[in-house]
């Protein structure tokens, strides 16, 4: 059994625990060195593709056994993961990219993993969701992450409905495939809201797009749409109109979101 020094702390790890660890969106160099430390050190890594993962660990030239556990097979090897952890084991999880969790799997593990005792720890680092929402120039407060928006336009709208109605800034994940049809069904249901399509964040070809939901629905209607791409729609109120101080939470909440992360420092120390 191995026993890593536990990264960041020097201390040694005495028991065995879960690590979910994020992996690079595109751009290897943002793997941090906590997550290769993480996975060099584990007794195993959990991953959806070995392949996909192997090749990530030979450009780091870390040796790891890897185990699949993807959506097929979440349950199935769930009793093995859950027993290696109770035996004392560390084991990494990650997904081919990004953090696990966020539309991946691993919910099932960290789970079953916390009802029997076992520590688990966040490896944090890249998402696809964050990565989009902080080049939106759209209010980042309230914002609502909705996953994959569903593939049947009946679905996706009833989907639009119920997220229009919260107001906040909505941040959905999107297949090229259906990005025209996807950004026309939100401009029927949102409105002209204020809109962005961030595709291959992190990666050579990375751009942003910004537009109303109909322009941007125009603009990629008819085109050839390669890559992986994330969707940000704005609240209601035209951002581009508004005062930075009317784009953000409402002032009384932004007083208190303020008192709050105070009390927090202070009490983080
Ligand atoms: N767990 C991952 C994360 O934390 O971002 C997301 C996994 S989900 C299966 C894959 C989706 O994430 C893609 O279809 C796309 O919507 C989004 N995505 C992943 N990498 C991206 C990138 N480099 N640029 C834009 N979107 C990306």
């Amino acid at each position: 059994m191995n026993h890593p020094r536990r990264p960041g702390t020097g201390a040694s790890v005495a028991s065995g625990h879960l690590q979910v660890v994020s992996t690079p969106i595109g751009n290897l160099a943002d793997l941090s060195p906590r997550a290769r430390e993480a996975l060099a050190g584990a007794d195993l890594i959990a991953c959806e593709d070995t392949r996909h993962t192997g090749l990530l660990l030979s450009r780091l030239g870390i040796k790891t056994r890897l185990v699949s556990y993807h959506e097929h097979n979440e349950r199935q090897r769930l009793p093995s993961l859950l027993s290696a952890l109770a035996g004392g084991q560390t084991v990494a999880l990650v997904s081919d990219a990004g953090t696990p969790l966020v539309s991946d799997p691993g919910f099932l593990l960290v789970r079953e993993a916390v009802a029997q005792g076992a520590k688990v720890e966040a490896i944090p680092g890249p998402s696809a969701v964050l990565a989009a929402l902080v080049v939106s120039a759209l209010p980042p407060l309230p914002f609502t992450f909705a996953g994959f928006s569903p593939p049947r336009p009946g679905k996706r709208r009833t989907f639009f409905t119920r997220l229009a109605a919260l107001g906040h800034t909505i941040v959905f994940y999107e297949s090229p495939y259906r990005v025209a049809a996807s950004l026309g069904d939100a401009a029927a249901t949102f409105g002209e809201r204020p809109a962005v399509v961030a595709r291959e964040l992190t990666k050579l070809h990375e751009e942003v797009r910004r537009g109303t939901l109909g322009e941007l629905a125009a603009a990629f209607e008819g085109e050839s749409v390669r890559g992986e791409l994330v969707v940000v729609v704005g609240p209601a109120v035209d951002a581009r109109d508004a005062g930075a101080d009317e784009l953000e939470l409402p002032e009384g909440e932004r007083e208190e979101d303020a008192r709050r992360q105070r009390r927090s420092r202070r009490l983080a120390g």
